[in-house]
Parts: structure tokens; C-alpha cells; sequence
């Protein structure tokens, strides 16, 4: 089994950049910002965000990060992770996706 931190810290100016390029990705502003923040809500942007890979390494981490403190916190992405609880401590119910940011 492989996993690998693929994102984590993002400056603001950074952060901006993937927003616009999410936006052109998804020709959609609304589509778009159901995959990324703007950098006052990015949890990236404060330094308490990871995203993994592969997918089954995500996969794995999703089954296992609760024992680290690591949590999946949107249903739309198995990638992302945030350290939201105590070591061994129940992960809380995940947002659908990062619309309630904007
Ligand atoms: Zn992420």
C-alpha cells in the first residue's frame, strides 16, 4: 500500500491560484466551489490540511487516520484530510462538499 502527501501548507496567494485554475478546470464558478476554498476558509491555508494519494492510500487512511487524529472531512474527497480530533477519537459527520465556505 502507497501513500503520499500530494498538498498540505498553501500560502493565500497560492491558494488563490488554485481557485482560479479549479474555476477554469470546471468552466463553472459554482461548480467550482464545491472542490476549493477561498483562502480565509482553505484549511490548507492554515496549515491543518493534507491531501494523499493514491486513491487507495486515501482509501486507507480514511479506514485508519481516526487512530492519528486525521479525519476525512468531505464526502467529494477521499484525498483530504484534516487533524479535527484527538488521537483515537471519532471522526464528526463530514461536510457534502466546500460550498458551505463561500
Ligand atoms: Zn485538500
Amino acid at each position: 500500500m502507497e501513500l503520499r502527501v500530494t498538498s498540505g501548507w498553501r500560502s493565500a496567494d497560492e491558494q488563490r491560484q488554485v481557485v482560479r485554475d479549479t474555476i477554469t478546470r470546471y468552466g463553472s464558478e459554482q461548480e467550482a466551489h464545491r472542490w476549493v476554498l477561498p483562502p480565509e476558509h482553505s484549511a490548507h491555508v492554515q496549515g491543518l490540511a493534507v491531501d494523499v494519494g493514491p486513491t487507495e492510500g486515501a482509501y486507507w487512511l480514511d479506514e485508519h487516520g481516526a487512530q492519528f487524529g486525521l479525519c476525512r472531512t468531505y464526502d467529494n474527497e477521499v484525498w483530504h484530510f484534516e487533524p479535527v480530533i484527538d488521537p483515537g477519537g471519532t471522526c464528526p459527520a463530514r461536510h457534502p462538499d466546500s460550498t458551505w465556505g463561500w
